[in-house]
């Protein structure tokens, strides 16, 4: 207790020795042990009878002869024994002739986990402590951060105080630095770069330590999920929701899925969300914006919310519009929670049309109306006012010729000014350019630029149906300030970074951009709100109960960081630079990261929903 050792052993009804007034130590019990299988304490016989199962009155056995439980088909004789402050255990393998005494002064039930991994011939565990101290502690819930100590044990929180090191642990001294729970991060691409790059460094250097996917719509099978970390160790945790569009592609086929599914396809995919249900998914994710999943109709999809509902699971969705039928999407998604009665968040909640810029307090107030009426709805939001995302998207209603939608696009749904081509696998000198300025060099018109881009894009794939890179991307400008500083105040909205290894600075930056925006600079948030908005209310907003918050028997998964410095350093042009001011992180108990490098730890684990 608070970092001590302590007596444990002086209570009212201590005074027990053993029977017949025997003290012992292992030493001596395993001199009696040795003797048992002479014949110099008892006979064969007796001890052959004393480790046979008991004879009831009614003719059934009970794994216990005299004093001995009997396990391992009779090959495993023992008994354990405690009193306060006290633990043993003797336990002898009859096949192997091994004996295994553990006497320990502890109150944990240390003693047979030991005895078991010795058994089976694996290395004891002794619990492995580390202290951190000298921090401030700011716990994951929202309250004020206080000066304390965080004490580890193996991969969990062990204490929290006022903590004196133990003999020889590993101190760490925070040096008044900001200990918060690792990042989590709601909204992520980054599962693709973790192969090649399993210490996670986009991820790790902003302070994250779980990541979830299946976003958009396109996830992988919970099995080769749990495959994949039996293969892959990497340094961050992953957890995932199941994709609506990697449903409906195998139950459609590829072929069919720019279509309205058939009952019967529907009924394929409500068998296969289930049993990725079953898997420990967290729900279900959509991408209704997205070709492959818009066709869909709001049946679809309540019918498939409704199983993730009966796993208490959740609904995430890209909703299906975020500029001209934005308020359509939104009403869509409250009924889609209204409906199938579960907790429903959109993801990286935005304003995307000029026209409605500045109206984030009137969107936030119809999702405080649908939660008075016990809508369990939230979201997630990254701090950036430009996404990234495919040309295709500007074209809201897909009619990608029309010469009036691409001249409403360049009006309303982004600034060709400000946007930049990422990728452009037609003509890669285009990349890293902006819209207005490839306009320029093809001495058209924007929005005729805009149409052709997409369709020399249709025409790349056609002719190389094997390339499988990003045939165009861009990041587009088109959110206000404003809104996106209203989204982040709402209560009910927690940080995400709909990133990914490359691209867009939201994969390298966007908690520390918040850290340093938003909470430094602009004084939006309260550190406290930030962090909760990263960590306890992402938990809570997942679904997941034993990490976002720092406090005894969570997981340790944890951020050093320094308040006063702490930055985000990725930029358009340098999409990869590493934020400033995360000292060190840990997941698992293991530190991964620290001094803006890999530990070269790969604690990372798979999340499962947990049930
Ligand atoms: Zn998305």
């Amino acid at each position: 207790m608070n970092g001590q050792h302590q007596l444990n052993d002086l209570i009212r009804l201590d005074g027990v020795i053993g029977d017949g007034n025997i003290y012992s130590s292992a030493e001596d019990m395993l001199k009696w042990d040795q003797a048992l299988y002479t014949n110099q304490l008892i006979s064969k016989e007796s001890l052959a009878e004393a480790f046979t199962p008991v004879k009831l009155n009614n003719g059934q056995t009970h794994p216990y002869g005299f004093g001995w439980g009997i396990s391992n088909n009779g090959q495993t004789v023992s008994h354990t024994g405690s009193w306060v402050g006290f633990r043993n255990s003797i336990e002898r393998r009859l096949d192997k002739n091994n004996t295994i005494i553990v006497l320990t002064n502890g109150n944990n039930g240390i003693a047979r986990t030991v005895v078991n991994e010795i058994l089976n011939n694996k290395v004891p565990s002794i619990p492995y402590t580390e202290l951190i101290t000298n921090i401030q502690l700011i716990d994951g819930t929202g309250v004020p951060a206080i000066k304390t100590s965080v004490r580890l044990q193996n991969d969990r929180i062990l204490e929290i105080g006022n903590l004196i090191p133990f003999k020889q642990e590993v101190v760490i001294n925070g040096n008044g630095l900001v200990l918060a729970p690792g990042f989590i991060d709601t909204h992520s691409h980054h599962f693709g770069g973790l192969k090649s790059n399993p210490s996670a460094t986009p991820t790790a250097n902003q302070g994250i330590t779980t990541i979830t996917i299946g976003q958009d719509g396109e996830s992988y099978a919970m099995d080769s999920l749990v495959d994949f970390f039996k293969r892959n160790p990497v340094a961050v945790n992953v957890a995932s929701y199941t994709g609506h569009t990697t449903l409906r592609r195998a139950a459609l086929g590829n072929d069919h899925v720019l279509g309205i599914a058939t009952d019967t396809a529907i009924n394929l995919m409500k068998t296969a969300l289930a049993s990725e249900m079953e898997k420990g998914s967290l729900g279900l994710a959509t991408g209704l914006e997205y070709e492959s999943a818009f066709y869909s109709n709001k049946n679809e999809v309540i019918e498939l919310a409704k199983i993730a509902a009966a796993y208490n699971g959740r609904y995430i969705s890209h909703i299906r519009s975020e500029d001209i039928h934005l308020n359509e999407a939104i009403d869509e998604i409250i009924e889609i929670g209204t409906i199938a009665k579960l907790p429903v968040q959109i993801s990286h909640i935005k304003i995307s049309i000029k026209n409605q810029w500045k109206t984030a307090p009137q969107l936030i107030a119809k999702l405080q109306a649908a939660r008075s009426q016990g809508i369990n709805i939230t979201a997630d939001i990254y701090p950036y006012n430009f996404w990234n995302s495919t040309l295709r998207i500007l074209f809201p209603n897909r009619d990608y010729t029309s010469l009036a939608s691409a001249q409403f696009a360049v009006d309303q749904l982004f600034d060709a000014n400000q946007s930049v081509l990422i990728h452009f696998a037609p003509m890669p000198n285009y990349e890293g350019k902006t819209i207005t300025a490839i306009a320029k060099i093809r001495k058209e018109e924007t929005a005729i630029t805009l149409m052709k881009l997409i369709q020399m894009a249709a025409e790349f794939d056609q002719k190389n149906p094997q390339f499988t890179g990003n045939t165009e991307t861009i990041m587009g400008k088109s959110m206000d300030d404003q809104d996106v500083s209203d989204l982040i105040s709402w209560p009910q909205s927690n940080i995400c970074s709909d990133g990914s290894s490359g691209g867009h600075p939201r994969g390298h930056g966007s908690f520390t951009k918040v850290l340093s925006k938003y909470v430094r600079e602009e004084k939006l948030l309260s550190l406290e709100t930030a962090i909760y908005k990263m960590t306890g209310l992402s938990a809570e907003h997942l679904g997941i109960t034993d990490r976002g918050i720092i406090r005894k028997g969570n997981y340790a998964d944890l951020v050093l960081f320094n308040p006063a410095t702490v930055k985000d350093n990725a930029s358009i042009q340098n999409g990869k630079a590493l934020s400033t001011g995360i000292e060190k992180v840990w997941i698992n108990g293991k530190i991964i990261y620290q001094q803006q490098k890999s530990t070269g730890l790969y604690p990372g684990v798979l999340i499962k929903r947990p049930n």
